[in-house]
């Protein structure tokens, strides 16, 4: 259950409310983020007196458009896109583009919301923002897929630019989308603008550890908490919810960092091997050939695939969301903790319920948000953009050592903030805080715009 706000945050919040009506996804990203402020009004009274709260609630643009695109047969489709350019205090906006049926303007809003405090707590040079389509990538040809981006982008290109906006993937965008998203850019403006977008192609101005940076991020994030508890991966039995890019390669760092990882999923079940995931297998069924999680028993005839079942049911020490959100709610939550689940780190975006967080919350479990946990995408994101902008490539070791290091600093910025807000261990609260003090003192620095 939500925690009780004070008069001022209340009126600031149902003020979101009013303006944004039926956007749930965003309320709840609002509430999240505005509940642990109060102390913060307190220290920084100029914030209020800027409405930099309220300001920072309201996105600086908002752009949605249609895309209409042909299948294989001819016939015609029309989806809606969507760009959300959220905040720019820090830098230019930056964010990932998600294409899943399930995409509307809550949704973006919600993400392009997160993505501003995610963004600050990387200490890189980027604003928040976030942008998507409706359309179902699921069971299309390249060329439809093609044809699909191709169209969104001769809509979306004109708002983009290396300073201005710098697009990247989600759910349901990965390389292909964006090589196809790159090209017609580049086709459009007649410029080789690397720096556009990021999770290109290695040999065309793409990054080492990009691929893996999320998933491998998520997982240095969880490491840097059990260590503050003394502990390790070592041994620990983990879930890890989805098979797309962000579980794969959290599956790949938790073994290597000793753990073992017994199940994953999709959206139409879960994969339980209790010996341990074959990772290659999984790259291969969901880089490759584009197959379903199920197929996995075809290989391993000793796992299990339990049909629209639920991975938080199964017993582990560490849980890994790294699917969608809200894919644990308070009664997963309550389950995990039972089971003996010590941390939770978030490779999606507000996998857990406010309920389910707050279980984790008053479980004391080492809880690691997805604004912080995650940060590791969009921070490999930024040194992308820096090496595009020097025309240089670093090599995998540099570039994941400079990965672990950021994620080291987002965990101490979060603990210490977390202590110095007399909550300590509360990564939500340290998160939050040290993710908005930093864009707040930026948008009072630059005055009323
Ligand atoms: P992918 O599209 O690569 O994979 C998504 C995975 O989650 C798939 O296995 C998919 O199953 C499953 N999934 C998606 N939606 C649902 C749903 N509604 N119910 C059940 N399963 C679902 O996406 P990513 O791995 O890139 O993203 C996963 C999460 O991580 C998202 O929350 C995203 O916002 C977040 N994230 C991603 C970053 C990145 O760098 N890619 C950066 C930071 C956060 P199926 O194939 O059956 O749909």
């Amino acid at each position: 259950m939500a925690e009780q706000l004070n008069e001022t945050l209340e009126t600031m919040y149902q003020d979101v409310l009013k303006r944004n009506p039926g956007e749930v996804e965003f309320h709840q990203a609002v509430r999240e983020v505005i509940e642990c402020l109060g102390p913060v009004l307190v220290k920084h009274p100029e914030f209020k007196e800027r409405k930099i709260i309220e300001r920072i609630c309201e996105p600086e643009r908002q752009i949605i458009f249609r895309v209409p695109w042909q299948d294989d047969k001819g016939h015609v489709h029309i989806n809606r896109g969507f760009r959300v350019e959220f905040n720019s205090a820090l830098g230019p906006y930056k964010g990932g583009l998600r294409f899943h049926p399930s995409v509307y303007l809550g949704i973006i809003k919600f993400l392009g919301f997160e993505q501003i405090f995610k963004n600050s707590l990387t200490g890189m040079p980027i604003g928040g923002g976030k942008g998507g389509s409706d359309f179902d990538p699921k069971g299309k040809s390249d060329d439809e897929v093609m044809r699909f981006c191709q169209s969104f982008i001769t809509e979306l290109y004109r708002h983009l630019g290396e300073h201005t906006d710098v697009p990247a993937g989600d759910i349901g965008v990965g390389g292909r989308e964006i090589g196809y998203m790159f090209g017609q850019y580049k086709r459009i403006t007649n410029r080789y603008e690397a720096g556009v977008l990021t999770g290109k192609g290695l040999h065309w101005g793409g990054s080492l550890v990009r691929t893996e940076a999320t998933g491998y991020g998520a997982t240095f994030f969880v490491n840097e908490m059990l260590k503050a508890r003394k502990d390790s991966f070592a041994g620990k039995v983990c879930t890890v919810s989805g098979s797309g890019n962000v579980a794969i390669y959290t599956i790949e760092k938790i073994h290597q960092l000793g753990g073992k990882c017994v199940a994953c999923s999709d959206s139409n079940g879960v994969i339980y091997h209790e010996k341990g995931l074959d990772l290659e297998l999984i790259k291969r069924l969901k880089e490759v050939e584009r197959r379903r999680i199920e197929d996995y028993l075809t290989y391993h005839k000793d796992a299990k695939f339990i049909k629209a079942g639920n991975i938080w049911e199964i017993p582990c020490q560490v849980a890994m969301p790294s699917a969608t959100q809200n894919e644990i709610n308070g009664k997963d939550a309550k389950l995990l903790v039972k089971n003996g689940c010590i941390a939770v780190g978030e490779g999606a975006n507000m996998p857990t319920t406010p309920e389910g967080v707050k279980v984790f919350l008053d479980a004391k479990i080492a809880y690691g948000p997805g604004k912080a946990a995650n940060a590791g995408g969009v921070a490999t994101s930024a040194l992308e953009m820096q090496q595009n902008a020097c025309r240089d490539s670093w090599t995998f070791e540099y570039t994941e050592r400079k990965l672990e290091d950021i994620m080291i600093g987002i965990h101490k910025n979060c603990f210490e903030t977390a202590e110095e807000y007399g909550c300590p261990g509360n990564y939500v609260v340290g998160a939050n805080i040290h993710g908005f003090i930093k864009v707040a003192n930026a948008m009072v620095a630059m005055g009323l715009v």
